[in-house]
C-alpha cells in the first residue's frame, strides 16, 4: 500500500429529518443514518463495507460520492479537504471518485447505445480532443471490462444485453474519466451467482491494472472475504468492527459480525447453515438521542452497561478493532 490514503473520511455523520406523524405532529423526528464513520481507501486496495439493508451503507456511499452532504465530518482526497459542492473543484472530485450502482439498467440511459453511454463522460469531462481518440477510448474501455469484440457491444442498446453485460458497461463508463476511487455499491446483488463472480473478477482486475482504490459495498460477507483486503462491518449507522478481511472473517469479535457469518448461505443448499437471519437484527439507523449499544436488543451477550453507555472502540491485534463492551480492558483480554 502507498503511504497515504487516496480518500479519507473522518467522523462522517448524516442526520435526516423524518416526516412528522399524525400521532405527534409537533415533534420533528430525526434519524442518524451515518454516525461518526471514519475510513480510508488506498490505491490498489479493496476495502469492503458489509451490512444488511438499512445499516447506512448506501447513505455513506452517497456522502463519499458527494451526492449527499454530511451533517458533520470531513472528506479528504489526496490529503485535501473536499468542501465545494459545485464548480470546478466539485467536477474535479467527481472525476476522481466514481460510483457503480446496484442496478445497471437504471443507471444506463435506455435510449443510448452502449458506445454513446461510455463516450458521454469522455465528452462531458473533455478527456480527449478528437472524435477518433474518443472512439478508441470507448473500444479500450469495453475491452477492459471484457466486452469483446467492442464494436459489437458498442452498437447494442441496454435492453439487448444481459444483467452482467449491463453492469460491465456501467463499470466501463465509470472508468472513462480515469478515476482514482471507485465506489461499487452492491454491484453484484442483482446478478446470478456465476455472473457475480465474473463481475467481481472484472472489478478486481481494473483495481489491479489501474491502481484504483476500490470500495466494495455488500451485504454478503463471504464475497467480501473473497475479494477485499479489509472489511468494515456497519450496523445502524456505525462501523462496529473493522480490520484485515481474513481477521474479521476468521476471528469475528462483534456479535453482529458473528451473526452475519453464521447466516452466510451454505453453497450447496443456499440456506444459512443454522437458520440465522441477520435482517432480524437490523435497525434503520438510530435517533440522535439513542444511548448504549444499538445492537443490544438482538445481542445474546448484552449486559447492563450495554444499555447505559455507548460501547468503546477497542483495538485488537493485527489491525482489527471492535466497538463492543465485551472487549473493554476491564473485562480482561479478549478470548481466542
Ligand atoms: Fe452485545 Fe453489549 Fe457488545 Fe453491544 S456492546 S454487541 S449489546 S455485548
Amino acid at each position: 500500500m502507498p503511504d497515504g490514503p487516496v480518500l479519507e473520511a473522518s467522523e462522517l455523520t448524516k442526520i435526516f429529518r423524518l416526516p412528522r406523524t399524525a400521532a405527534n405532529p409537533l415533534r420533528q423526528q430525526t434519524l442518524r443514518a451515518v454516525d461518526g464513520v471514519s475510513m480510508q481507501l488506498f490505491a490498489g486496495a479493496t476495502a469492503a463495507l458489509v451490512g444488511q439493508s438499512g445499516s447506512g451503507k448506501s447513505t455513506l456511499v452517497r456522502l463519499l460520492s458527494q451526492l449527499e452532504h454530511p451533517t458533520s465530518g470531513t472528506i479528504r482526497i489526496n490529503g485535501e479537504e473536499v468542501s465545494a459542492s459545485w464548480g470546478r473543484s466539485y467536477r474535479r472530485y467527481t472525476e476522481q471518485v466514481q460510483i457503480v450502482l446496484q442496478d445497471p439498467y437504471a443507471s444506463l440511459n435506455p435510449g443510448f447505445r452502449v458506445g454513446r453511454s461510455v463516450r458521454r463522460p469522455l465528452e462531458i469531462h473533455k478527456v480527449h480532443k478528437t472524435r477518433a481518440e474518443r472512439e478508441a477510448a470507448v473500444r479500450q474501455l469495453l475491452e477492459q471490462v471484457k466486452l469483446t469484440p467492442p464494436e459489437f457491444y458498442a452498437s447494442k442498446f441496454p435492453h439487448e444485453l444481459s444483467g452482467g453485460q449491463r453492469q460491465r458497461v456501467a463499470i466501463a463508463r465509470s472508468l472513462a474519466v480515469n478515476p482514482k476511487v471507485l465506489l461499487a455499491d452492491e454491484p453484484v446483488s442483482m446478478l446470478d451467482v456465476s455472473v457475480k463472480v465474473e463481475i467481481l473478477r472484472v472489478l478486481n482486475e481494473c483495481r489491479e491494472n489501474l491502481g484504483l482504490a476500490l470500495l466494495y459495498v455488500t451485504h454478503d460477507i463471504a464475497s467480501a472475504r473473497w475479494c477485499a483486503d479489509t472489511i468494515s462491518v456497519m450496523y445502524a449507522g456505525q462501523i462496529v468492527e473493522s480490520g484485515p478481511a481474513e481477521e474479521v472473517t476468521q476471528r469475528a469479535r462483534h456479535p453482529y459480525t458473528q451473526l452475519l457469518i453464521r447466516s452466510t448461505p451454505d453453497p450447496a443448499s443456499g440456506q444459512p447453515a443454522n437458520g440465522a437471519k441477520p435482517e432480524d437484527g437490523v435497525t434503520q439507523g438510530s435517533a440522535p438521542e439513542t444511548v448504549g449499544c444499538r445492537f443490544r436488543a438482538n445481542c445474546p451477550s448484552a449486559m447492563a452497561k450495554c444499555a447505559a453507555d455507548e460501547p468503546p472502540v477497542v483495538p485488537l491485534s493485527a489491525g482489527q478493532w471492535v466497538r463492543c463492551w465485551l472487549y473493554a480492558p476491564e473485562n480482561g483480554p479478549p478470548a481466542g
